[in-house]
């Protein structure tokens, strides 16, 4: 009998009629004879009224006690849709992440997936049960409680489709599939009805928040069937399948924007082979993710070397340099919070010169300067301060001929 893993966000079981939707849902799923698991986030906004919680207790919670507190949001969505799903008749079975085999690594708040065990799981499977798992959380070696970062349901979903080898892995969420830009802000954004996983990867990673980036990584590693669908409507989503498999293949697929973007600069280096190994290793041993970073030779003695971050770990990441300034032989460091990042992604942009030009002029025009840039085959982002950001996004994707037509009868 074929699996079918079901990942419902904080929006899908938000209430206790959004659990009661949530459960109709699966319950459909199970009666035409599959065998179904389901990953819950913690409802609504539960996860930031918690992070405030905390924040409101200590500035800077221990990330351990941090993890503690967060994988309870989730633990409260599995145990009521087990109890809906009850309700209903059906044989149904609540698992935190560890009691459902989910072992990662002991990085507290960005924790990764090493292994799962699936055996309870399947189990419960073999017995008739429906299986719900709460998303975002597993247990390291040490038996620590650890969680995946923020929106890492996803990511649970399909790590466990991809280990039960089931069908396919349905993203349920608040939104109709993955759309053109964010359509909470572009009301212009069309849904596509699919979309290849590198785009998707791109898109996820450059701020389009509707899949975690590691989910679709993960999807495209274990090749699972991964389709973001409504909770609220039933109707088809977005596929997201290997590019060989598309039909079309558009210029620019899609915008992005992430509006948490910090850009540091460390003037005066010295300019020789280890700078770089040095500067960079010191921020990967402090797990800071560095994003875009361009570098430029003075003279023959020094360098000067800027490198975009997320707003998050911006102060973090000064600090962690600063503390080395001896060690690194810097003259001076400079921080600019407050800026954001807009991205045009597309697997056609790479046969068609062009795009650059255009987004830099359509930028431009309306008046945005950018400050940094970085492409890859299928993507050009750009650095831009957070105010002109959406005025940004919004212009590209009419420049790029995406925005909706209506139609008017
Ligand atoms: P969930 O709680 O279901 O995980 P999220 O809030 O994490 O939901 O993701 C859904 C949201 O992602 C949507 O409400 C939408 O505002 C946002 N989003 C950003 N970019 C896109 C996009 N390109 N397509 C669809 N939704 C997007
Ligand atoms: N509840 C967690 C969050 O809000 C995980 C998730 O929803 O995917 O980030
Ligand atoms: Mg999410």
């Amino acid at each position: 009998m074929s699996i079918v893993v079901q990942k419902f966000g904080g929006t899908s079981v938000g209430s206790i009629e959004r659990i009661q939707a949530v459960a109709e849902i699966i319950a459909r799923t199970y009666e035409q004879g599959k065998r179904c698991v389901a990953v819950v986030s913690a409802m609504g906004k539960s996860t930031d009224q918690l992070v405030g919680m905390a924040k409101e207790i200590h500035p800077h919670p221990s990330p351990r006690e941090m993890d503690m507190l967060l994988a309870t949001g989730e633990q409260v969505s599995i145990a009521l849709l087990t109890m809906a799903l009850h309700r209903k008749g059906l044989k149904a079975r609540s698992l935190t992440g560890w009691q459902a085999g989910i072992t990662t690594d002991c990085v507290h708040g960005r924790a990764m997936v090493h292994d799962v065990n699936t055996e309870t799981i399947t189990t419960a499977l073999d017995q008739g049960e429906i299986v719900v798992v709460a998303g975002f959380q597993g247990i390291s070696s040490q038996r620590e409680i650890t969680t995946l970062g923020r929106g890492g349901s996803d990511t649970t979903a399909v790590v466990l489709a991809a280990a039960l080898g089931a069908d396919y892995c349905e993203i349920y969420t608040d939104v109709e599939g993955v759309y053109t830009a964010d359509p909470r802000v572009i009301p212009a954004a069309q849904k596509m009805d699919e979309i290849s996983y590198q785009e998707m990867l791109e898109l996820a990673h450059l701020g389009a928040g509707v899949l975690h980036p590691r989910s679709v990584e993960a999807a495209l590693r274990n090749k699972v069937k991964l389709v973001v669908r409504s909770s609220f409507v039933n109707e088809s989503g977005t596929w997201i399948k290997g590019e060989n498999e598309m039909e079309t293949s558009h210029h620019v697929s899609g915008i992005a924007h992430d509006l948490q973007v910090a850009r540091i600069k460390v003037l005066g280096l010295p300019n020789h082979e280890e700078t770089l190994t040095r500067l960079f290793g010191l921020l990967a041993e402090a797990h800071i993710n560095v994003d875009i970073i361009v570098q430029s030779e003075h003279d023959h003695e020094r360098v000067d070397v800027a490198f975009s971050v997320n707003e998050e770990v911006g102060l973090e990441a000064r600090q962690v340099l600063e503390a080395a300034q001896s060690e690194l032989g810097f003259a001076k460091i400079l921080y600019e919070g407050g800026l954001a990042k807009v991205s045009a992604v597309g697997v056609g942009m790479m046969a068609r010169p062009g795009v650059a030009a255009k987004m830099f002029a359509t930028l431009s025009e309306a008046g945005i300067r950018v400050k940094m840039v970085s492409t890859s085959e299928i993507k050009i982002s750009c650095v831009v301060e957070r105010e002109q950001a959406l005025e940004g996004a919004r212009r590209l994707h009419s420049a790029f001929g995406l925005d909706r037509i209506e139609v008017k009868v």
